[in-house]
């Protein structure tokens, strides 16, 4: 038997590793599972390039409870460790294996595919055992299999044993304060949050817990729209079908896949944020993808999956990094040129979906100029009363003949509530004026944002005094009443509304609607929208 003290860098890490390195306990499962599947991975590795003769047979992993011992036991039929490689990989823990493994085989087909994010990974076992044994068998013939045992503090013992089959058993003796960990279905629901998609099968109390090929890890060619509606499916059971995807698929100069869902919205749709999940390299690492995907987009579905996302790093960092900033730009980019496609090539199809994407367009075209650039092509304008959509081009060719002010700017006019507004609607639509529906929570913001960056349009609300102006351009109004019939009535609903910021006129108006229009200066109404 050997016994020695672990070298470590800093001085006792363990309290460390205890307390700060993973705030979730959970996340052992994760580190645990993810080396028997980098195991495993280096063993598939190594028979592809003739290193490794021998019969793969079962490479399952398997997680194993034991009650009654109080064991948690992850064991894998990968590539395994001789004394030696236990000494080197698990006895010096700032050594990464994974990093000298990639430096051995890189340029190989599968080398890339190690996760060697996680630092740390083997020690999280201590964060909820008072000991952990390790019983491994290389894959080199005639090496005997190993045993290594330490309790958590930097002294260990290792000795030779017994084990029939090749590959590694992680055995961890749960301690007092984390026996959550000894329960059935409290492991099910950690495996099934970060081992789902994992590309080695996973086994628990007999099942298998994971997909080991899910769809993003194909190429878009592979997949018919069905696949892509099951895999949406396995990710959110109970949600309605999706509106549309884009596969992402990129590996210069970053690698980056995943599969982004628009979801259908309506006006009765609940918001769900944190709804996209970051993976790397098949392994679950979180719902938090704020800066990797760009705000405007964070209401869509999905997964993406990108082993350069630095992780387990503070937020502030990522915001920074690099890689980060150009997937957030390229996803960007493919959304928006995803929506041009669609676009040009079905125009009708997407005019049903404007309900839905138009908040994701104008969300986006107020916070990002690139996206803004291209979206202003495809960007609707729903006219009321048509049945019909207008591009900004298309609005501006028909209407700026008419809809024109004294400074030359195309004059875009609106309803914010096409029923309430009717009247004014209908009486600017007699007048051939075209009117459009910006009703939704985001058209506020909106409307104010692009008149500031779209030149020559003005956006009036077609009930402010500024679009009756534009209207009675050069008609005069016809009334049914008298000059003194409408002075009283004038008077009357002044008195009635007593309020310095509104004006009352009468005016005759389409034969339909009512003859008193009440208005409110667009500047005024634009201030107490502000406020508000
Ligand atoms: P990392 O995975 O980032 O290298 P870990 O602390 O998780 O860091 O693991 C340290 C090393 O221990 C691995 O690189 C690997 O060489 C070795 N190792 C851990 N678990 C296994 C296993 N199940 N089978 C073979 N080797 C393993
Ligand atoms: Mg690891």
């Amino acid at each position: 038997m050997q016994k020695g003290a672990i070298r470590v860098q800093t001085e006792n890490i363990f309290p460390i590793i205890k307390k700060f390195l993973y705030s979730d306990h959970e996340i052992f499962i994760r580190e645990l599972v993810s080396n028997a599947v980098d195991a495993t991975q280096k063993l598939r590795t190594l028979a592809s390039v003739g290193e490794f003769k021998g019969e793969l047979g079962n490479i399952d992993i398997e997680v194993k409870l034991d009650k009654e011992k109080k064991t948690l036991t992850i064991a894998d039929h990968g590539i395994g460790m001789t004394a030696e490689e236990v000494d080197k990989y698990i006895n010096q823990v700032a050594f990464s294996g994974a990093e000298e493994f990639l430096k051995k085989y890189k340029g190989q087909s599968d080398g890339a595919n190690i996760i060697g994010h996680f630092g740390l990974g083997f020690y999280s076992s201590f964060m909820v055992s008072d000991k952990v044994e390790i019983f491994s068998k290389s894959h080199k013939e005639g090496v005997p299999a190993v045993r290594w045992e330490c309790d958590g503090s930097p002294e260990y013992e290792m000795e030779a044993t017994e084990k029939a089959e090749r590959g590694t058993d992680i055995v961890m003796h749960v301690n007092a304060e984390s026996e959550e960990f000894l329960d059935e279905h409290r492991i099910r629901t950690i495996l099934e949050k970060f081992c789902k998609f994992l590309p080695v099968p996973i086994k628990f109390e007999g099942q298998q817990i994971n997909n080991t090929t899910p769809a993003w890890t194909k190429k878009p060619s592979e997949l018919t729209t069905e696949d892509y509606q099951n895999f949406y499916k396995e990710l959110y059971p109970f949600a309605e079908a999706p509106l549309f995807w884009i596969h992402l698929n990129v590996d210069y100069p970053f690698n980056l896949t995943g599969i982004l869902y628009f979801p259908k919205i309506s006006k009765s749709y609940e918001i769900q944020k944190d709804k996209i999940n970051l993976y790397s390299n098949q392994v679950y690492v979180t719902d938090e993808v704020k800066d990797i995907v760009p705000e405007f987009l964070m209401l869509l579905h999905g997964v993406i999956d990108s082993p350069d996302i630095p992780l387990n790093v503070s937020r502030s960092y990522l915001q920074g990094d690099p890689n980060v900033k150009k997937i957030n730009a390229h996803i960007t980019k493919k959304v928006a040129d995803k929506l041009d496609e669609m676009f040009r090539n079905d125009r009708k199809g997407f005019e049903e979906k404007w309900e839905s994407i138009g908040l994701f367009v104008k969300y986006g075209m107020m916070t990002d100029d690139k996206f803004l650039e291209k979206a202003n092509k495809f960007l609707l304008l729903e006219e009321i009363g048509a049945d019909k959509f207008h591009t900004l081009e298309e609005y501006r060719t028909e209407a700026a003949a008419l809809q024109t002010n004294k400074e030359q700017k195309l004059v875009i006019l609106y309803a914010t509530n096409p029923v309430q507004q009717d009247s004014y609607v209908k009486a600017a639509r007699n007048k051939g004026y075209k009117v459009v529906k910006m009703e939704t929570l985001v058209d506020a913001a909106f409307i104010n944002n692009m008149e500031a960056k779209w030149e020559n349009v003005q956006f009036t609300r077609v009930d402010a005094d500024i679009a009756d102006n534009l209207i009675d351009k050069d008609e005069k109004a016809e009334s049914v009443l008298t000059q003194e019939e409408e002075g009283k009535l004038k008077d009357l609903f002044g008195q009635q509304i007593a309020q310095p910021n509104i004006k009352v006129e009468l005016k005759g108006l389409s034969a339909d609607a009512q003859p008193v229009i009440v208005t409110r200066p667009e500047f005024m109404r634009r201030m107490k929208d502000m406020a508000a």
